[in-house]
């Protein structure tokens, strides 16, 4: 072990910070809730990704063994998360008259190439809702026969209020049932197939009309969106495991929903620790799908957003998620953007010169204590803004022995290209790229132009799709271009 302190975790579910320690050290079981593939994630989505990210590669980094499993939904989620509503997937499919598992393929696809942009490190299983309805269809029978599913119509509903006469129903979101009822009791209006509006789909019946639908004990029809998360989670990590995380915005309804199903089928509270991301937002204002106040991250990469003048790399994006907690909102600016991306040429400038620095036998930087502090942050509940704070004053510190105000030695510019390559790239992903030498090194710049003459060949034969994704690619090992007037041209981020 590198560091001796412990690990804490704000657990959302005690509403505290806990020391973390796993069922079954050096093993973790993690499941973080996935993308509703029915169109291209935004940038929001991605902060959350790369938020479970740092806190994956920081396990891994501390030797823990974590299975890491983060679904794919493809069927169930309803429009504005009810039980009513048209299926997201399915209407996206009647839209674009295609089948519903091109619509999954092609935003599963999408999803994955902007996750490698953003240097995320794949999850060891994704599994999908759809491969997993034998196992649905299991867990409904189990909650029925528990008592806490009834069938109304053909569709299955999960029975809140009979649930809360034994469990504590909203004891993850802090939501009381009594108000709960009081909020909703206007909705039922005596005419729902549901016995409490508080009550929700474990299945759905489905019309001949609905495209997505599968056999049942109950009709034809298609699984509640809560589900797949509670069967998938404990197939793959067992019926209590360590970590389930998401975005803030799913701690209810969704993951109450989840604790009630698990709890209703196997009798145990599933989860040890609840983690939860905040979200990153416009001037204040959640970037949500629904609303239509998002930006794709190929906007934010080439610059095509009314809010930003100028492109920025995924690394630089990601370096500005770094220098915020995880739980606090975080809200996007160019003056931010602007201001991580100078942070982050520095920190490399100063991580690619530490070779060039004139060394004697004395040290005056502390590498040990920048390298604890770092420590002390990550162990702090992922606190990578006091890492990113760390890391700068290294940076000070080299660029004082830089000008020959502080002595240095051969062992602490070892121990500084260390301390950047384990927390700058190892734990919070930012990717070395070519970074300050590359973009002077003839062969390089050959090879970009290299690339960008194979992009406008490219585009003089209408192969869009091709200049996209030489665009994109390059975008993703920090290469971003621009098409001017005068030519296209290009910068490393
Ligand atoms: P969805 O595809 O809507 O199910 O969302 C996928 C993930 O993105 C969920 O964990 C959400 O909580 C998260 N998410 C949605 N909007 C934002 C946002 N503005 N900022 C951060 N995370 C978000
Ligand atoms: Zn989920």
């Amino acid at each position: 072990m590198k560091q001796d302190q412990a690990l804490k975790v704000y657990n959302t579910y005690s509403r505290k910070k806990e020391v973390f320690e796993p069922h079954a050290a050096p093993f973790v079981g993690m499941y973080v809730c996935g993308p509703t593939v029915y169109s291209d994630v935004h940038i929001g989505n991605c902060r959350t990704f790369i938020s479970y990210d740092v806190i994956y590669r920081y396990l891994l980094h501390l030797g823990y063994k974590v299975r890491y499993v983060r679904n794919i939904t493809d069927v169930g989620h309803l429009e504005n998360d009810s039980d009513d509503g048209e299926d997201k997937i399915a209407k996206k499919a009647k839209l674009d008259q295609l089948e519903p598992m091109e619509i999954v393929q092609k935003y599963t696809n999408g999803f994955h190439e902007v996750l490698q942009l953003f240097n995320t490190l794949n999850p060891s299983i994704e599994p999908t809702a759809t491969g997993h309805l034998i196992e649905q269809i299991d867990y409904i029978q189990k909650i029925i026969e528990e008592g806490f599913g009834y069938v109304s119509n053909d569709s299955v509903y999960f029975d809140v209020e009979k649930f809360s006469q034994s469990h504590d129903y909203g004891i993850l979101s802090g939501r009381k049932i009594e108000e709960l009822m009081s909020n909703t009791r206007s909705d039922l209006e005596g005419q729902s197939e549901k016995r409490s509006p508080l009550d929700f789909a474990l299945w759905k019946k489905a019309d001949e009309k609905h495209i997505m639908q599968w056999k049942s004990p109950w009709g034809n029809g298609f699984p509640g969106w809560h589900l797949e998360c509670s069967v998938m989670s404990t197939k793959y990590l067992g019926e209590t495991f360590d970590i389930h995380g998401g975005g803030m915005d799913l701690k209810f309804p969704h993951h109450e929903c989840e604790i009630a199903q698990n709890v209703a089928a196997t009798g145990k509270n599933p989860v040890k620790y609840w983690l939860h991301a905040n979200m990153l937002t416009l001037n204040g204002e959640k970037m949500s799908k629904s609303t239509g106040k998002f930006f794709l991250p190929m906007q934010m990469f080439d610059g095509t957003t009314e809010v930003f003048d100028k492109g920025y790399s995924p690394s630089t994006v990601r370096f500005f998620m770094m220098q915020c907690h995880y739980r606090s909102t975080l809200d996007l600016s160019s003056e931010a953007l602007a201001a991580a991306e100078k942070g982050l040429q520095r920190m490399m400038a100063t991580y690619e010169a530490l070779d060039q620095l004139s060394t004697g036998n004395q040290s005056e930087i502390d590498v040990e204590d920048l390298q604890q502090r770092c420590y002390t942050a990550m162990n702090d509940d992922f606190n990578t803004p006091i890492v990113c704070a760390t890391l700068f004053d290294a940076v000070k510190q080299v660029n004082g022995a830089k000008d020959g105000k502080i002595k240095v030695n051969q062992s602490t510019v070892e121990g500084l290209k260390q301390l950047f390559e384990t927390f700058l790239f190892d734990i919070m992903g930012i990717q070395s790229a070519l970074g300050q030498e590359g973009s002077s090194n003839d062969k390089s710049s050959a090879l970009v132009e290299l690339l960008l003459g194979l992009r406008k060949q490219a585009k003089a034969d209408k192969n869009y799709a091709l200049a996209d994704q030489l665009r994109d690619q390059l975008a993703g090992i920090g290469i971003v271009i621009k098409d001017t007037p005068a030519g296209t041209e290009w910068s490393v981020q």
